[in-house]
């Protein structure tokens, strides 16, 4: 592959971390392509779409057209289709394909983690990212309740995915983990210091793995916590950067170097002399 160029698409997009990722990547992997972060407001997508897909080779897609984004596709992986989002297009010969590496980057941040598989898990939240993690953990077997503030969404990802459903209120949620050996936090609460997306008087499940979607800051409070309890715990990081690696792998066909990936997103976050 020449030269190329590469995108993510989004608004907002300042601040985002796979701009550093993707071109550490594509450095160390010897390949001269460029990556951008390309603002493009939620009423723009359609206009600007052909002129993206005309000059770019492929694209990483994030709030707000992970949706919105489908129907401008002439093809879509099972994997996408089955949770109507798409992270990542590769464009080529004319034609546009959708992935979606959210599900698969999760679990490859538990698997590198030596975690799983679980019995059963918890998620916090019914948005996007709730989606792609109850798919994925349910493709391996793994029973899914989903917490969520919303009933019709929350009900509508369960019919959806074949998973069950409570209310992220403090009763239900204390039934649900009390079976639970993984509980995951896919809402954004947990970005401020202090905020969990646990409601008061809900205990962690002691034993369980805690994995927090939530990259900025890396330790969240719920994190803090679950290790307090001796709970082993997952960075919202670690799945940022495998999902940018299985977009990586999409779009060049070759194997993503992790490593780099991992020390440029924590660069990009300011965190690299952290833990
Ligand atoms: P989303 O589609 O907007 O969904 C957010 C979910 O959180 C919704 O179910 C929403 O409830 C719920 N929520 C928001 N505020 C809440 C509150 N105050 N109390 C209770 N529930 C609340 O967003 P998303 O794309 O799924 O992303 C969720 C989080 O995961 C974000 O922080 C995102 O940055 C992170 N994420 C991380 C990675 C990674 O690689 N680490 C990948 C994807 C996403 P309603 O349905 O009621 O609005």
């Amino acid at each position: 592959m020449g030269a190329e160029r590469f995108a993510l698409i989004g608004d907002p997009v300042a601040g985002s971390v796979s701009p550093a990722m993707q071109r550490a990547a594509f450095r160390a992997a010897g390949l001269d392509h460029d990556y951008v972060a390309v603002r493009v407001p939620a009423r723009e997508l359609e206009a600007r779409w052909p002129d993206l897909a005309a000059s770019c080779r492929g694209l990483n897609v994030t709030i707000p057209h992970k949706e919105r984004v489908v129907p401008l596709l002439d093809e879509i992986s099972p994997e996408a289709a089955r949770i109507g989002s798409v992270n990542t297009v590769v464009l080529r010969d004319g034609r546009a394909e959708g992935h979606s590496t959210d599900g698969a980057g999760f679990m490859a941040a538990l698997r590198r983690a030596g975690l799983g598989p679980h019995r059963r898990a918890v998620i916090l939240g019914s948005g996007g990212a709730a989606r792609a993690v109850a798919a994925a953990l349910r493709a391996e077997r793994t029973a899914v309740v989903v917490a969520g503030r919303t009933p019709a969404r929350t009900r509508r990802l369960a019919e959806d995915l074949g998973v069950e459903a409570v209310a992220l209120e403090p009763g239900p949620l204390r039934e649900a983990l009390a079976d639970a050996d993984l509980l995951v936090n896919a809402t954004p609460l947990g970005g401020r210091p202090k905020e969990t997306p646990l409601p008061v008087g809900v205990a962690i499940p002691p034993g369980a793995t805690v994995f927090d979607l939530v990259y900025r800051p890396r330790r969240t409070a719920l994190l803090a916590r679950a290790e307090a309890r001796g709970c082993a715990v997952v960075e919202g990081v670690e799945m940022l950067v495998e999902q940018g690696a299985l977009s990586f792998e999409i779009w060049t066909g070759a194997p993503a170097p992790v490593e780099a990936m991992r020390e440029a997103a924590l660069r990009a976050l300011g965190e690299a002399s952290g833990a």
